[in-house]
């Protein structure tokens, strides 16, 4: 059951701040309360204040901007899902987005909540840290950007300050030339094993080139050994190498033995999303 909390509702990101400055670990962030209210309800953590931040204006706020697709934290699964700016702009989040649990998490389960919760069987972050994407984080004393790939720390774990919230996504906006494929496997309510990869490909040679893994292990990572394997290569070549690239990212992603399958099950999966992914995007 609840117990019972406090409702705080702030109207700005320094406000914010200053609440999480003040009453430290008996207060969280509120968004779209889809894990946090399940989680409290379950007694698995117990907070005397939620702040709710549905009230912060700009934080929904979807758009191009300087080379970049700026996504507010509170955007909802279902607001990026149907966004024309979005599938014009980067399919590939868009159709990772349509898979992202069912219609009424989507509704009110928003991006921020998801990237801040680090959940370990999320899809959005694989995706974000091979598309080269920045989290903007806010306190009272102003804004800092992170790297998506430097954002997970471990499960349930990001390298947010305690007095520091999410505001904006920015995902630079993909060349002509440019390629991204993200491609789940899962039985369970959730993802077990998550690839993203991103590329250039230019007169038949791949540069540019992401791959980062998710879901298999504590929290996603990019796997640089993989990306300069295959970067600069000739389609074929790099096709030829795909065995390789797969084995290293298999053992990168730090897969655990749980419910999702045992450790060496996910590893092998790792590879064969990826030859699946790459395949997809030069074939
Ligand atoms: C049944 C079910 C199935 C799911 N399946 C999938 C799936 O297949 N793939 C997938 O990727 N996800 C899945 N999810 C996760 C879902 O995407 C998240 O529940 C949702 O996005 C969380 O957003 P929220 O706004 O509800 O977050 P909340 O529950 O409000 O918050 C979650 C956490 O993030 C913190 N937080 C929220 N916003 C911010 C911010 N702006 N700055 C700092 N901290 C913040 C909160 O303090 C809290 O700790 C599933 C969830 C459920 C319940």
């Amino acid at each position: 059951m609840l117990k019972r909390f406090r409702l705080e509702e702030p109207e700005s990101a320094a406000e914010v701040s200053e609440l999480l400055g003040r009453f430290g670990d008996s207060a969280k962030i509120y968004a779209g309360g889809t894990e946090l209210l399940l989680a409290m309800k379950e007694g698995l953590v117990q907070y005397e204040r939620l702040i709710n931040v549905k009230k912060l204006t700009g934080l929904s706020a979807l758009a191009a901007d300087n080379g970049a697709i700026k996504i507010g934290a509170l955007c909802t699964h279902h607001q990026l899902e149907t966004s024309a700016l979005l599938q014009e702009k980067l399919p590939t989040l868009v159709k990772l987005e349509q898979n992202v649990a069912n219609v009424r998490v989507r509704q009110a389960g928003s991006i921020g909540g998801n990237l801040c919760f680090a959940e370990p069987h999320a899809d959005p972050g694989t995706l974000l840290i091979a598309l080269g994407a920045t989290m903007v984080a806010e306190k009272s004393s102003g804004k800092r950007e992170i790297a998506a790939a430097n954002f997970f720390v471990d499960a349930y774990e990001t390298s947010l300050q305690a007095d520091e919230l999410l505001t904006e996504i920015r995902v630079p906006t993909p060349g002509a030339n440019s390629r991204s494929a993200y491609l789940k496997f899962g039985y369970l309510e959730r993802p077990s094993v998550g690839v993203a990869v991103a590329l250039t490909l230019n007169s038949g040679t791949v540069n540019d080139v992401k791959i980062a893994v998710g879901c298999a292990g504590p929290a996603p990572k990019r796997v640089a050994e993989a990306e300069a394997l295959l970067n600069g290569k000739s389609t074929a070549e790099a096709v030829s190498l795909l065995p390789q690239a797969g084995a290293i990212a298999g053992r990168a992603a730090d897969a655990i033995s749980d419910l999702h399958g045992a450790q060496d099950y996910k590893e092998h999966i790792v590879g064969v999303l990826l030859k699946r992914a790459f395949n997809s995007m030069v074939g």
